[in-house]
């Protein structure tokens, strides 16, 4: 293996049961039952473990009214990784479902943008609405790692370590970063809640909790494409990767996949989409066992 190419795991750990009214703005004609899961991401490679995300406990899924399908910690175990011993934590934005369990990790250093921090500490958390996805102590505990040294800002684009960049996306919330991973398949985009379901990437819908659904911004982080929205620079991110290669990226939204329970881990699931088919993945359909096994936990 090279020295940038890694594994990339989708760790699903909660469920909400919830109709696809709730999922855009301005509704849905259908009004569909449209669950959302719930996924942690881990990404193993020659520099290590980098766990994207740390989700939610079952504390904050009861107050939320959400359901927890496998504690995070759990999931990240039967891929054999220990999180006292994980040293690297992305976190994609501060919203509790993606900041929560925040004491699991005590080695490690968190990666966050600049403008995520100030969006979760400043002047709009006077406010209800944007304060709504927010935990003051997810938050809190945020800052207590700031103090102590253990929080690497990020400004716009950024590589993490060789084949792992993190990218601003705004938008959802003002500081939102999707991960971009080299595997042996080419590029996967982890794109966090840049875009929820396959319908605000594909057409240009969008989740009602919202900073900015134009989300134009400066510095989209690539030369000759300074201003782009947020689900276009999602795609854009994909694209770029499958210059690399076609049939080769993934642009995985958080919370998409439905697959069948796995009978050694029930209730969760795990995916490797390093060495998957973009056509087993990317509508989540087909070979999800086959996906399991190559995690090595079907
Ligand atoms: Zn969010
Ligand atoms: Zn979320």
């Amino acid at each position: 293996m090279s020295d940038d190419v890694h594994e990339v795991y989708a760790v699903r750990y909660g469920h909400h049961e919830r109709r696809s009214s709730e999922n855009f703005i301005g509704g849905d004609p259908h009004d569909v039952p449209q669950p959302l899961d719930f996924f942690v991401w881990a990404i193993r490679g020659p520099h290590g473990t980098f766990v994207v995300d740390t989700g939610f406990d079952e504390a904050m899924a009861r107050k939320r009214q959400r359901s927890i399908l496998n504690p995070v910690g759990a999931g990240l175990k039967a891929l054999g990784i220990e999180p006292d011993s994980v040293e690297d934590v992305i976190v994609s934005h501060l919203h509790y479902d993606h900041t929560g369990n925040y004491d699991l990790f005590p080695r490690a250093r968190y990666h966050l943008q600049d403008f995520e921090m100030a969006y979760a500490t400043g002047r709009h958390m006077c406010h209800a609405y944007p304060r709504l996805p927010f935990e003051l102590d997810d938050v809190i505990a945020m800052v207590r790692k700031v103090f102590a040294g253990r929080v690497s800002f990020h400004d716009g684009a950024s590589e993490v370590a060789p084949g792992i960049s993190v990218h601003r996306i705004g938008g959802h919330s003002k500081g939102l970063q999707c991960v971009r991973v080299k595997t042996r398949r080419g590029f996967v985009v982890l794109a966090s809640d840049s875009t929820h379901l396959y319908a605000h990437i594909e057409q240009g819908r969008v989740f009602p909790i919202v900073y900015s659904a134009g989300a134009r911004r400066r510095r989209s982080g690539l030369p000759g494409r300074p201003h782009v929205g947020m689900t276009t620079r999602v795609r854009q991110l994909g694209e770029e990767a499958n210059t690399f290669s076609p049939d080769r990226v993934a642009a995985v939204p958080l919370a998409l996949f439905t697959l069948p329970p796995n009978p050694g881990f029930p209730g969760s699931a795990i995916m490797n989409w390093s060495t998957s088919k973009t056509s087993d993945v990317d509508r989540g359909g087909g070979s999800a066992a086959s996906i399991l096994r190559a995690a090595g936990v079907g």
